[in-house]
């Protein structure tokens, strides 16, 4: 057998000079929270800034297909493998940076890198006793992560934290925007690799409280995980996002669809909004309870519920 060709842009790719590590032939499999995917053809570890201003225009001049991933906790990952890039931020981009106010103003400002994970910041604010996002220890994403889907539990949303977003373009240009000229919504941001915007890090505002309070909130928000969620299974949160007045996990149970099972994929008995893997499923499953439960609320109540998982799509940018 000869062969697989080889893509026309790795040669060039190889020749630039990174300080950030350039897998071949990687399995997304332990990429991602449900644990299922087939190979990139290219996986880069970017540990900084100007590695990330060498490989966007490159992708871009190219036209090759990328994705930036966070944890990949709110992504379906399709098995057929995959032909481009895929960017995977680390290094540089795991800073966690308190910012000094010579006034008392009762906030307190950090800055955080895009890959630091959101448990890790969730922690980290408890020493300081610094309160507001103690939502993000039950989120197991990325600071990118959680501000390109504008993330949020009990109440509370990421972009409700945030002052200033620094992100770059498919031209290497590196923009600081502030929070209020910038569009979010519920599980939505305008700041998202979708559309061609990498989050690199972002400027947050937490309430000064004490660490006593701020570990109370924490321990609760990781009960309530441990109650309501199948939190020891493979899954990626919730799959559609809520209907305006209604919840998605109460429209699939009203359908009785808790607990159904396509292949290796299950639609959780424990929070019908949540699909697990078993153990052995492919994306297909997953996809074919996800058409299910839309389908079959649509039928049964006229809602038609919108996923809130992102499906890895190859995005080109010309
Ligand atoms: C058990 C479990 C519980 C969950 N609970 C919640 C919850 O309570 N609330 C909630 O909102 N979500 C929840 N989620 C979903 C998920 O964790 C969040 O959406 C999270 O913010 C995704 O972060 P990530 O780093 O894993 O992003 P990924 O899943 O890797 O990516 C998601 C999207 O963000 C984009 N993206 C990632 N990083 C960047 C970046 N640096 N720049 C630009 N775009 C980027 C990706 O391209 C993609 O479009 C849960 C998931 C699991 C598995």
């Amino acid at each position: 057998m000869p062969d697989e060709a080889l893509p026309e842009w790795l040669e060039d790719l190889e020749k630039i000079p990174l300080d950030s590590r350039l897998r071949r032939k990687e399995s997304l499999k332990r990429f991602n929270t449900w644990r299922i995917g087939g190979v990139a053809e290219c996986l880069i570890d970017v540990v900084n800034v100007q590695d990330l201003r060498l490989l966007l225009p490159f992708i871009r001049k190219h036209r090759i297909p990328w994705f930036i991933i966070g944890k990949g906790s709110n992504l379906l990952v399709p098995d057929k493998n995959w032909p481009g890039i895929i960017l995977h931020l680390s290094g540089d981009f795991k800073s966690w940076e308190p910012i000094e106010e010579n006034f008392n103003s009762g906030k307190k400002k950090v800055s955080a890198g895009a890959a630091l994970a959101d448990v890790t910041f969730a922690q980290k604010c408890v020493p300081q006793g610094w309160g507001g996002m103690e939502f993000l220890i039950g989120i197991p994403g990325t600071i990118g992560g959680a501000i390109a889907m504008n993330a949020g539990a009990h109440g509370a949303e990421t972009a409700d934290f945030l002052e200033e977003i620094e992100w770059m373009d498919m031209e290497g240009n590196l923009h600081s925007t502030p929070r209020e000229k910038l569009e979010f919504r519920y599980r939505f941001s305008e700041l998202n690799g979708n559309f061609g915007r990498v989050i690199t890090r972002a400027v947050l505002s937490l309430k000064e409280s004490d660490p006593e309070t701020v570990e109370k909130k924490i321990l609760e928000c990781q009960q309530f995980r441990m109650e309501k969620q199948p939190y020891n299974q493979p899954s990626c949160g919730s799959v559609f996002k809520n209907p305006p007045g209604d919840y998605a996990a109460r429209l699939i149970e009203a359908s009785g669809l808790k607990g159904k099972i396509k292949g290796g994929a299950q639609i959780s008995p424990k929070q019908a909004n949540f699909i697990v893997n078993l153990g052995k499923a492919s994306s297909d499953d997953i996809l074919s309870l996800i058409n299910t439960a839309r389908e079959t609320v649509l039928r049964n109540y006229s809602i038609d519920l919108m996923p809130e998982v992102q499906i890895l799509q190859s995005a080109v940018y010309g």
